[in-house]
Order: structure tokens, then sequence, then C-alpha cells
């Protein structure tokens, strides 16, 4: 113990000479927390980074709660600061702009703490004695989760019961919290809503370090703006989310279209369907465009090779384009016997090129995780640390042909870096109370450029050369009146913050104001000016 206190405070110590904080860091000390607050300078290295591997900022130090009562207590003290800290939750640190990071302040990891404590005890994770671990409420249908849990483990825990959430991202290593402060979508947001549609009830630590529960009855201004509220208002410590049965296989089916009206107006009723009984609707609608070779380099999954080849030379594409639209069928065994007519009847309504339908077969689990297998393939080809300038963008639906001509058939050219995703939403799905922000249409696309940077001599492959592009999709969608959002937005002033925001500014402003008055929490969204 008395070394572990030397060592900090030598670590402190040379803290203070070599950047010369600004906080006073027996403030830190002082904190006294049951989880672990580390100056190591591994910890810092991870937390000073993310996946968009574009921009570092070191924190002054990393805590690994052991309870909502560490956050609140750390909270607290930089709330009573003289000094300016901050403090960022950081889940699983797969933002793309330094959301999660901060410079003069403490980064909470959330996520982890399991792999962490199990270390200490030389102990396998699944054998941690864990207060956090998710808790399955069978009966009332839903699950308690601490905010920093992984969306796989929330999979794997539910399961056990026959149970799953119904709203989903396409990846599920992401933390509870990190989703629900921006929204969370994927192929099932058309039918069930965005993931912040479908939480009953929070635990949130307010930047006054106060512990607070909210939900639609208690608290409810804190609970809306929280959700979509990109960190602004409070850190989720726990999480109440609703859940079903889990089916048990998956009908994954793809075909394609060379023609984006057809291809549309087929995603467009297809989400429609929302609300019909399960026979009649399918359960995900995603899609995605296909500039160049990107069927074959797509490294979301090997879906149409090897033993579903896809000649593209012998399709015709408008323009040098392809776009595929992606569906799938969940179904028990039970049921199995009537999958296949009702896929048929509903495919019989679209309009796809007839030689395109490419169908496979899997469990749920296995379907739900497709990305977690093609991250694994990345990573051992050295791909997966690389810069990521991910853009993704909500188009309302009146404005996506414009959107194809002047992107897709234009500033792409025919070279994309990597998956570009394209699918619709209903706006009823999506809480108007909640702090996000999407086009006044009923109607809008996600519109998502998942691209890596590469330095391997080709300029189109370079990072400069993708945010480039990056910037005069905005532009285009500026100068032609497209009212587009960014969705994970990010912008380097506050002006443009306010523009973003639009009519929700001055709501947005003024929850800041009640919840986190001194700008503490979150300040690598750039949105307020960070403490003094
Ligand atoms: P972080 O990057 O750690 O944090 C993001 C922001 O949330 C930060 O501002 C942070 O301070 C704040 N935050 C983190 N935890 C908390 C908390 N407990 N309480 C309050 N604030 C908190 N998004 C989708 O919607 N659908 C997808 O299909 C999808 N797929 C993705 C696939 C990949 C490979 C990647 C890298 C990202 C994907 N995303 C997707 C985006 C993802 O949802 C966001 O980047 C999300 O923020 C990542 O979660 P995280 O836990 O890593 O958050």
């Amino acid at each position: 113990m008395a070394t572990n206190k030397f060592l900090l405070t030598f670590a402190i110590c040379r803290l203070i000479v070599t950047v010369g904080l600004t906080v006073d860091p027996t403030e830190l000390l002082r904190l006294g927390v049951d989880g672990q607050l580390s100056f190591d300078p591994a910890d810092v290295e991870r937390a000073s980074l993310d996946f968009g591997f574009m921009n570092q900022a070191k924190p002054l130090a990393v805590l690994h709660p052991a309870s909502a009562e560490d956050v609140a207590r750390l909270v607290k003290a930089a709330y009573g600061s003289a000094h300016g800290l901050s403090v960022s939750a950081r889940g699983h640190g797969h933002s793309i702009n330094g959301q999660a990071q901060t410079t003069n302040g403490v980064v909470i990891e959330m996520s982890g703490w399991r792999r962490k404590a199990a270390a200490a005890a030389a102990q396998p994770e699944e054998e941690v004695e864990d207060a956090s671990r998710p808790r399955v409420w069978e009966k009332e249908r839903y699950v308690d989760v601490w905010g920093g849990e992984l969306w796989i483990e929330v999979l794997r825990e539910t399961l056990k019961h026959g149970l799953a959430p119904k709203s989903w991202t396409d990846y599920l290593y992401l933390s509870i919290g990190g989703t629900l402060s921006n929204a969370g979508i994927s192929g099932q947001t058309f039918n069930h809503g965005p993931q912040i549609s479908n939480v009953h009830e929070l635990d949130v630590v307010t930047g006054k370090g106060e512990l607070l529960t909210c939900s639609e009855e208690k608290n409810s201004e804190l609970f809306h703006a929280v959700l979509g509220g990109l960190g602004q208002f409070g850190i989720i410590t726990r999480a109440r989310i609703a859940i079903e049965p889990a089916p048990q296989r998956v009908r994954w089916i793809r075909v394609l279209y060379s023609n984006f009206s057809a291809f549309t107006k087929d995603q467009e009723f297809l989400i429609s369907l929302h609300g019909q009984p399960a026979p009649q609707r399918f359960d995900y609608v995603e899609g995605f465009v296909i500039v160049d070779e990107g069927l074959i380099n797509n490294w979301r999954s090997s879906f149409f090779s090897p033993r579903n080849p896809v000649k593209l030379s012998s399709i015709n594409a408008d323009g040098g384009v392809l776009y595929c639209l992606e569906i799938t069928k969940n179904y028990d065994e039970s049921t199995a016997e009537t999958i296949d007519q009702e896929i048929e009847a509903l495919l019989k309504k679209l309009d796809f090129i007839p030689t395109s339908v490419f169908t496979t077969d899997l469990p749920y689990v296995d379907f739900l995780d497709r990305v977690h297998k093609a991250e694994l393939k990345l990573r051992s080809k050295g791909l997966w640390d690389v810069p990521h300038p991910w853009f993704n963008i909500f188009v309302p639906k009146s404005r996506i042909s414009d959107f194809d001509k002047g992107v897709f058939k234009s500033i792409l050219g025919n070279k994309t870096s990597g998956p570009i995703l394209i699918y619709p939403m209903n706006k009823a799905k999506w809480d108007q109370r909640s702090s996000v922000v999407t086009p006044d249409e009923d109607v809008f696309y996600l519109v998502a450029l998942l691209r890596s940077a590469l330095d391997n001599g080709d300029e189109t492959h370079s990072l400069e050369y993708l945010k480039h592009q990056n910037r005069q999709i905005l532009r285009f969608c500026a100068e032609a009146g497209i009212k587009a959002k960014q969705y994970l937005p990010h912008y380097a002033t506050q002006e443009e913050w306010v523009d973003h925001f639009g009519d929700k500014w001055a709501q947005f402003h003024k929850r800041k104001m009640e919840f986190d008055p001194r700008h503490i929490l979150a300040t690598g969204q750039r949105i307020f000016h960070p403490p003094s």
C-alpha cells in the first residue's frame, strides 16, 4: 500500500514537471475511490487514442471505476475544483474524432473493469465476482446493465435466458453508454427505433457529481437530455434496456439493383411495413453502394465469395454504380417450415435484378456479431489500427436521389476505400424529446462512408484525400440546399454546432447549464468551452 502511494506521488510529481499541470494533483489523490486511479503510461496512452486514429490527446490520469459512486466522486471533485479539471467517460474508444478524449482532466475507462480485476487476481474474467454484470429481468422483459458494458456481453448474458435486446448496432464491441450517447442504429431501427428508443431507465452522474435515476416519469428532463446527448449532461452508469425473445436463426439475403430509384423505392416500401406482424415484414433492412470492385473488397463480410461469386461485369450498372439491398428474416427451428414462403412473398414485391439473389442462413448470434469476424480478419492483416476518417450523415428522403447523383456518381469517382452503407429509417420511431438531431422529414436515410486511409502510395487512399472528400460532400449538401444532419457529428466551432442543432440548440444549451454548468463533461466533443 505504502509502495503504491509512493509510486503514485512519484508519477504525479513527474507529471507536474513534464507537463506543467494547471491542476493541483493532490485533488486527484484525495479522491479515495474503490477502483483504481491510474497514472500508468500504458493506461494514459490507451485513453489518448480512439478508433479514428487521427487525434491523440493525453489525459492527466485514468480512472478505472469499481462503481457508480467512484464516478460520482471524481465528477464531484472536478465540479468543486478551482483548477478547471475535466472528466470524459470512455466506453470502448470507438469514436472517430477524439470525442472521448481530454487533456486537462481524467478519462474514466467505463469498460474493462472486469478485465482489469481478473488480471489483478490472476483469475479468468468469467469468474470475477462483479456486481456490474448484466441483470436480466425475464418477466419484466428488460436487462439492467453497467454503462461501460459492451453490447456483445449484454447479448451473451440475455441469451442465457432466451432473450435479447431489440435494437442493435452493426458491431457489438461498443459500450452501452457510447451508443446511447449517440443513438445506436442498424437495420432494425426502422421497426424498433434506435437503441435510445429502447431504454426504460438510466442511472446518471450529472456534471455536478449527483447520481440520479431517471426515466420518462422520474427526472425526465435528464433522461431525454442524456439519450443522444453526446456525453454532455451526465455519465450513464446503468441502463435498463428492453428485451424480447431471441430468435434462433437468421435468413440473410442480398439482392442487387442497377437503378437507384428502384432500390430506394423498395427500401422505403420495406420500412413502411414496420409494426406489421412478423411474417409480413423483414426484421432488418440495410443496403450498400458499390462504386467499384467493392463487393470483393467489402471487409464487412465475405458474403459473396467464394461460394457466392458475383460477376459484376455481367450486370449493367447505372453510371457505374450498383446498389445492394440487405435484408434478414429471423426464425426459430419450430417455424422453419413457413419461412421460405414468407420470404418468397416479400421478395415478389421487389424490383431487383432477378439473377442477383444471394442467401445465407446462420445462427442469430453469428448474424449480430458479423462485423467482429471482419475485424479479426483485418487485424490479422494489420489493417484495423489505421486512420478511419469515417463520415456518417442523415439525408432526407426527398433529396436522396440528388445525393446519389452528386456524391456516389460524382464526388466519389470510382474508388471507395471501404463500405458505403445506405438505408432509410422512420422518424416516428425517434423520440423527439431526446437530444439527437435528425432531418425534418418522416423518412430519412443513413449514409455511412466507412473508409480506411492507407499509406500505400495511392493518393486516393490517403487520409488527406478522404477527409477532403468528406468536406466536399458537406459543401455539396449545403450548396444544393440538402438539409442533411451528421450522425456521430463532429465540428470545430460552436457556430457549426449551433447550426447542427438548429431549433434544438436553445434546449441543448439550457440542459447543459442545468446538468453540467461548469462544462466538465465530454470536452472532446468540442461543443462548449472547457472549464478553466
Ligand atoms: P466512446 O468512443 O468511448 O465514447 C463516445 C462518446 O460517448 C464520448 O463523447 C464519450 O465521452 C461518451 N460516453 C462514453 N461512455 C459514456 C457513458 N457511459 N455515459 C455518457 N457518455 C459516455 N454506431 C451505430 O449507431 N451503428 C453502428 O452500426 C455502428 N457501427 C460501428 C462499427 C465500428 C467498427 C465502429 C468503430 C463504430 C460504430 N458505430 C456505430 C459508432 C459508435 O456507435 C460510436 O462511435 C460510439 O460512440 C462508440 O461507442 P464507444 O463505447 O466506443 O464510445
